[in-house]
Parts: C-alpha cells; sequence; structure tokens
C-alpha cells in the first residue's frame, strides 16, 4: 500500500527540508502548496495574480484555491506509490477536505515538526533560498554576507536571495496566522495512531532520522509503505 504523509509544524520548522528529503530517500512525489503557488506568481497565472497580494501579507490562499490545487495532483498518476504533502493542510477545512480525498487510499501518516517561537524567527529573518528553483541555501550562508553573493545554488546555477516574505513583520505575521489557523490541526490529527510528533529544534540529520523511524515504525505496525497501491 502506498505511504501518505503530511508535514506539519509552523514557518521555519524545517518542513519543506524534511519533506525535500523524506520524498527523495522513499521516492515519493512532493506536494508543496507555497511552491505551487509561488511558481504560479512567478508565471503570473490567474491564480498567482490573484494569490501575491496576500502571500506577501503573510496570510492564507482561500481553502476552495488550495484544496483545488491539491486535488487536480492527487488525480495525477503519479502518486501510486504515495504522496508527500508540504504545507497543506493548514486549516481545519482543509484538513476534513484531505480526509474526503483519501477515502479509499492508505492511511494518512502525519508528522508534526515542533520548534519554539524564538528558534522559528531566527531561522526565518536568516534563511536564503535560490532566486531561481526556491531550493534552501546550504546552513550557514548569512543573508547580506559577500559569501551568499558570491554562492550559487548546486541545483541550477541560481543565486541565494531572502524570500519576500521572510522580513521580521511579515514572519511575525505568518506565525500569529500558523498559530490561529493551523495549530488547531494538531488537536484534529493528534489522537490518530499515525500522529508522530518530532522535535524540530535538533539538526537536521537528526530531526530527518527521527521522521523516518516514526513513519517507519507506523508503516510497519499499519502494514502500509510496500509498494503500489493508493
Ligand atoms: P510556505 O512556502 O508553505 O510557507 O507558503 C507560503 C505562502 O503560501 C503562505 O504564507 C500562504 O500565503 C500560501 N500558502 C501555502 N500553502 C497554503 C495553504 N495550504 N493554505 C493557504 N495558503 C497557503
Amino acid at each position: 500500500m502506498a505511504l501518505n504523509v503530511i508535514f506539519l509544524g509552523p514557518p521555519g520548522a524545517g518542513k519543506g527540508t524534511q519533506a525535500d528529503r523524506f520524498a527523495q530517500v522513499k521516492g515519493i512525489p512532493k506536494i508543496s502548496t507555497g511552491d505551487i503557488l509561488r511558481e504560479a506568481v512567478a508565471n503570473k497565472t490567474a491564480i498567482g495574480l490573484r494569490a501575491k497580494a496576500i502571500m506577501d501579507r503573510g496570510e492564507l490562499v482561500t481553502d476552495e484555491v488550495i484544496i483545488g490545487i491539491v486535488k487536480e495532483r492527487l488525480d495525477r498518476p503519479n502518486v501510486a506509490k504515495g504522496i508527500i504533502l508540504d504545507g497543506f493542510p493548514r486549516t481545519v477545512a482543509q484538513a476534513q477536505a484531505l480526509d474526503g480525498l483519501m477515502a479509499g487510499r492508505s492511511p494518512l501518516i502525519v508528522v508534526d515538526i515542533q520548534v519554539p517561537d524564538a528558534e522559528l524567527v531566527r531561522r526565518l529573518t536568516s534563511r536564503l533560498v535560490c532566486g531561481q528553483c526556491g531550493s534552501n541555501a546550504p546552513a550557514g550562508l548569512a543573508a547580506g554576507s559577500p559569501a551568499a553573493a558570491a554562492a550559487r545554488c548546486p541545483k541550477c546555477g541560481g543565486s541565494f536571495v531572502q524570500r519576500a516574505d521572510d522580513n521580521e513583520m511579515v514572519v511575525r505575521e505568518r506565525l500569529k496566522v500558523y498559530e490561529k489557523n493551523t495549530r488547531p490541526l494538531v488537536e484534529f490529527y493528534q489522537k490518530r495512531p499515525s500522529f508522530c510528533p518530532i522535535d524540530g529544534s535538533q539538526s537536521p540529520s537528526r530531526v530527518a532520522e527521527m521522521i523516518e523511524m516514526a513513519v517507519d515504525t507506523f508503516a510497519i505496525t499499519a502494514g502500509v509503505g510496500g509498494g503500489a497501491g493508493r
């Protein structure tokens, strides 16, 4: 049966990095609603034009638009081995819609990455991403430093920039939005046997190990993740 995993956690918890790594290790596609929206903004599609101002303020795009995007991705044939969701769901309405979309598929495994607020602000206001492909810059590259200006993305050769919504004012707004809209998801999922809380304040490789261990343990117990299926 397929391995279907969602990554929860506040902005800056390392969801994107960990979801990327996990998707690569398991050979399963990752859907990041943030990446899809940023691409739509860059391509000036109808959704991108509507989403840009909302994203710049650190607020949430409407449930209807986001659910439509995820539904379309889940209908693609490449999800037979499973799917990794990063940045979705972000509201209880999205989580309920996802339960509907997952009916008849393998159970959802929920990875919740937990990190204290002060550490999140520090990480977000100092992080750099590739201006072309959006990949995170290597750890230790400080925004504004000559080393950062000279560095190039190992994936596509692009230069590193700060994300438009990674300045301190927008970061604080995103954390507020997380507390109000997304924190209730922890309650929504935590009674499920597939809920895996992870301490995200440790090193990225330690966090990756803990995630794999927790997901593999659940998957073995529940008999999922062994290959083809939905
Ligand atoms: P992220 O890269 O996941 O931090 O997402 C960047 C921005 O995209 C968020 O601050 C939201 O404005 C928007 N966004 C991404 N995913 C969602 C979602 N599931 N629901 C609503 N808005 C989203």
